[in-house]
């Protein structure tokens, strides 16, 4: 027996034994560590669905987690015990879209924590081995739980392409916010003008680096004197998200979309796009970025725990997704740890 959260429907979180499945000769086993509460959980939790992906039965959430493996793993020169971050993503292979490199972008993707897959918010789970990431032993749990969010962050930016010293607006200072906040400055970006409309993750915006932070686009529009940026990054969970980077971007300038919109659709005026000429980028998932994210995070480059905000057991995670969903005051990223005798103090 083990014991999971299930999201059942929209708002309706609940935690309950399960059996374990048996695992396959590809699998391993992990003890769960720790799992990030990520914003496209939260989705699921107040939408009961990302567009198409839609709960259709209770499933278990959680694809940004790390374990401690419960067997020796040689492939990887791992021994039991060892804490280990996992890729989330296991794409096909073989697809067009894999052979070119964007597994992310993998049509038969089976994405653990993304139904109808279940994810890892419990207490044991069998992953693929080949999706297992080493990390440096003096990682924490949580440290290699948000290596997956970094790598989001990373993608983004690798996207987006900064040039020396451009100015960037940055829309929504969440948990991906605030890392491509700090990825931008490792990446040499210039003045990072960000907003967000709660007023403590504008405060984190402000110790992560940002040189100006409001509460709304208006205000960076305001302070380019109505010109824009060249390079916009939105990672809001809005509708306005992508209205807002339109407003923030200059004519011809660059935009790079990160966030998830509540209800799936975006309000956008399409004279103010098009008047810009500007060129507009997707971002979805992460390519191959754990190397990186893993050296941002050894080298203190990013602080990951600047971001981290909450810690529950798993018994109290269903009161996470409702605080998250609530806006309730100072929520910026929750991690959950499945074993009650392994909390961190
Ligand atoms: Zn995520
Ligand atoms: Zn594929």
């Amino acid at each position: 027996m083990s014991r999971a959260l299930f999201l059942h429907a929209a708002g309706d979180a609940r935690i309950a034994p399960y059996n374990l499945r048996e695992g396959r000769a590809d699998e391993i086993l992990l003890d769960v560590a720790a799992v990030g509460l990520c914003g496209s959980d939260l989705h699921y939790y107040k939408d009961g669905g990302i567009g198409a992906a839609a709960i259709r039965e209770p499933f278990i959430p959680g694809h940004e987690f790390s374990g401690w493996l419960t067997e020796d793993l040689p492939e990887q020169g791992l021994g039991r015990g060892a804490l280990v971050a996992v890729d989330p993503n296991h794409a096909c292979g073989h697809c067009a879209h894999c052979r070119a490199g964007h597994a992310n972008l993998c049509p038969n993707v089976v994405f653990i924590g993304a139904p109808p897959y279940d994810g890892a918010m419990t207490e044991r789970i069998w992953v693929p081995k080949e999706l297992v990431v080493p990390v440096p032993q003096d990682f924490t749990p949580a440290d290699a739980v948000m290596l997956e969010p970094l790598g989001v962050a990373i993608h983004a930016v690798d996207l987006a392409r900064p040039r020396l010293l451009e100015r960037v607006a940055l829309l929504g200072c969440g948990p991906i916010g605030l890392l491509i906040l700090q990825v931008l400055r490792v990446a040499g970006a210039g003045e990072v003008l960000a907003c967000d409309p709660l007023s403590h993750r504008q405060q984190l915006a402000r110790n992560l680096g940002a040189a100006r932070v409001g509460a709304s686009v208006e205000e960076i529009v305001e302070w380019t004197a109505g010109e824009g940026t060249p390079l916009v990054i939105e990672a809001t969970n809005a509708p306005e998200g992508f209205r807002d980077a339109v407003r923030a971007a200059r004519i011809g300038g660059r935009m790079v979309l990160v966030g998830i919109p509540d209800g799936d659709s975006y309000t956008l005026p399409a004279s103010e796009a098009r008047r810009r000429g500007l060129n507009i980028k997707f971002s979805r998932r992460m390519g191959h970025v754990y190397p990186r994210a893993i050296e941002l995070v050894a080298t203190g480059k990013v602080d990951v725990g600047a971001v981290v905000s909450h810690s529950f057991a798993l018994a109290d995670a269903p009161e996470a997704f409702r605080r998250h969903a609530a806006n309730a005051p100072g929520m910026v990223k929750s991690i959950i740890y499945p074993q009650p005798d392994k909390m961190p103090a």
